[in-house]
């Protein structure tokens, strides 16, 4: 079932529709006039479903709560493709960001996947363990063969400045 499917029982709400709109900078949602130039060149399309131009066309029909509860928002990899793409200043990657941030102030779900990022943050700065990784000669290569320096670790103060930014 497609997101505009979705939305066929669905009301619109002028104040989230709002509260996206002022989330937003340099970008607005009203501006676009369904070209579908993000959506042709969306990473998320083939396997996820995202459909960039959909969620502009529902923010400004005012069906944000429904996007707020919605996986979908989550499928976004965030290469900013259609942020170039656009020819109009309606970047739904942006849109999609906020549409993100307006879900985590409502308490919404959020993806595992998401959780396990923070609690990594956390734990090593890093949303992943650095790597060893291996060349095309099948020589392998970690940080210290690279000559790159001693990852430092976050500490307490750290933590505490990212847990208020969360607003844990
Ligand atoms: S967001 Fe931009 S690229 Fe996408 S449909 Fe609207 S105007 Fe076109
Ligand atoms: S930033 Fe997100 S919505 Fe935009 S093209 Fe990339 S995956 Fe698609």
């Amino acid at each position: 079932m497609s997101l505009i499917d979705l939305m066929t029982m669905a009301k619109p709400n002028k104040e989230l529709q709002m509260k996206i709109l002022s989330l937003l900078w340099n970008v607005d949602p009203a501006d676009c006039f369904q070209c579908m130039r993000c959506t042709s060149g969306c990473t998320s399309l083939k396997l996820l479903e995202l459909k960039p131009h959909e969620v502009n066309l529902l923010v400004n029909a005012g069906f944000v709560e429904e996007l707020v509860s919605s996986d979908i928002i989550w499928a976004c990899a965030s290469c900013l493709k259609c942020r170039e793409r656009c020819p109009q200043k309606a970047s739904p990657y942006n849109i999609i960001i906020a549409l993100r941030n307006l879900a985590v102030e409502r308490d919404a779900k959020i993806p595992e996947v998401y959780m396990k990022a923070v609690a990594q943050i956390l734990e090593i700065g890093f949303t992943q363990k650095p790597q060893t990784v291996t060349s095309r000669e099948m020589q392998p290569f970690n940080r210290e063969k690279l000559g790159l320096p001693q990852i430092r670790y976050p500490d307490d103060k750290f933590r505490a400045i990212f847990m208020k930014i969360l607003g844990g």
